[in-house]
């Protein structure tokens, strides 16, 4: 299996350290907010590349954190506390605010078939740890204190910036640029390890008792300590979103190879942004969605994923409706293919010529998954397979394979399945609406209907509905 990993730019074979154990870390959400199709993109990939590791025979020992304390607006340092802000303007406790959203986040990864982590930890239940991992460092003399915080000082750590292979003096000009700085911050790439209960932070509801009195952890710290509790000092995979790289994994190797003098991560997995219409996901340009917002225009949340896999994980993806619509359509005629196929189970002996081609059409998919997630690919050849000549029997053993590792809910025959017939007469419904003869749209809509679907049109396109 090959994997592309950030740390060296290289697309390299995968070779964990104690196989067939992986050891795999993922960022999970800061729970301020809703959780939207953006975040969703990375926790599927990810997922996408836990599935593809335990169909290559590997046995993943996942680990993902809940971010409930101590983010702040600005990756470095910068701006006020994002929960203290989501509890603000929800006008609720910060303690309420976490509990809401970190249950819509379970609640949306569920919806999309992601399987949940073996440990989703909670930075708040990991004080303790982080205040260890904290005084470790603070022994090794990484660190510096002002009034404001405990730091971690950079310039002690030489490998600081290779992560993103930017030069220190290039991050010191980017980071000289935020508006809020500690005045006695030595460097303005250092980092918060924890912050004080005094200056801005005085009236902070989160606190907690420490050596250095009353205060609350940095961001970075929490998925340091709870990656080496629980997964060991040196790791196989640490996965997250590119906007990650430059600040939050950077932090996290300084802190964990300063404090162990080990490498922390063997393997960086990121996935690329997700646009809407082309544009950065706001709440102010009301493109900003949730799986409830796709669930809400009829859409299955599995579609989501089927739209997810149709891209590679490192280049970026443009979310529509269109697009979302077209995935739908895709997902309803793989599982139209799964109900057709599910009863056949004579198996022949076959012609050599036969049994060749369904031997080359798995390998071909696996081959592709297992180089580097190319999902893309591997769904192209699962069309060519479900077309070809090959017997039902093979081809619905070759479907549920790929079910498994992709995580499509195929074999859910209790969802509604759209025969393939339908969906033409739908299309064809669309253009003569598009062209303006509605006379054609009405007749199509009947015969729609007297196959026992409903036709409804959306700005996309249209869904069907039983
Ligand atoms: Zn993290």
């Amino acid at each position: 299996m090959k994997l592309f990993n950030t740390l060296t730019r290289k697309t390299e074979q995968f070779l964990p350290l104690n196989p067939p154990k992986v050891t795999f870390y993922s960022c999970g959400p800061t729970v301020y907010d809703y959780t939207h199709i953006g975040h969703l993109r990375t926790f599927v990939n990810n997922d996408l590349l836990k599935r593809t590791l335990e169909y290559a025979g590997f046995d993943v020992h996942h680990v993902m954190n809940i971010t409930d304390v101590g983010h702040l607006t600005g990756d470095d340092d910068s701006g006020v506390d994002k929960l203290e802000k989501g509890a603000k303007k929800q006008n609720k406790s910060v303690w309420d605010i976490v509990q809401f959203f970190t249950e819509q986040f379970i609640q949306s990864i569920k919806r999309l078939n992601i399987v949940p982590p073996k440990e989703l930890c909670k930075a708040t239940d990991h004080i303790t740890d982080m205040i260890e991992l904290i005084q470790k460092l603070e022994k090794r003399g990484v660190t510096y204190q002002t009034d404001e915080a405990i730091y971690f000082d950079t310039s002690k750590f030489l490998n600081y910036g290779n992560l993103s292979h930017q030069k220190i003096d290039e991050k010191i000009v980017q980071a000289r640029k935020e508006v809020y700085s500690d005045p006695n911050k030595r460097n303005p790439v250092d980092f918060a390890l924890w912050f004080k209960c005094i200056g801005r932070f005085k009236k902070h509801v989160m606190r907690w008792k420490s050596p250095w009195g009353d205060g609350f952890p940095g961001w970075h710290i929490e998925c340091s300590a709870m990656s080496m509790k629980y997964l060991g000092d040196t790791i196989d995979i640490h996965a997250g979103g590119i906007d990650h790289i430059p600040i939050h994994h950077e932090n996290e190797i300084a802190q964990s190879e300063g404090a162990t003098e080990k490498p922390f991560v063997k393997y960086w997995f990121h996935s690329a942004f997700l646009l809407v219409d082309n544009e950065k996901m706001s709440k102010s340009k009301n493109n900003f969605y949730t799986i409830d917002d796709l669930k809400n225009k009829g859409y299955d949340p599995i579609s989501l994923r089927y739209l997810f896999l149709m891209t590679h994980y490192q280049k970026p993806l443009n979310f529509t409706w269109e697009a979302l619509t077209a995935a739908q359509n895709g997902l309803n005629t793989l599982r139209q293919w799964a109900i057709s196929l599910r009863d056949s189970s004579t198996r022949s002996n076959l012609y050599l010529e036969k049994l060749e081609k369904t031997v080359n059409y798995q390998k071909q998919i696996s081959d592709a998954i297992f180089d580097n997630s190319q999902f893309p690919q591997a769904l192209a050849v699962l069309y060519e397979m479900l077309k070809s000549n090959i017997p039902p029997v093979d081809k619905w053993d070759i479907l549920m394979d790929f079910n498994h590792v992709s995580g499509l809910k195929l074999d859910d025959f209790h969802k509604v399945i759209i025969p393939q017939s339908v969906t033409l007469i739908a299309e064809k419904r669309n253009q003569a609406r598009k062209r303006g003869d509605f006379d054609t749209a009405d007749k199509l809509r009947d015969e729609i209907s007297k196959l026992g679907f409903t036709v409804e049109d959306v700005t996309s396109g249209f869904i069907l509905k039983k």
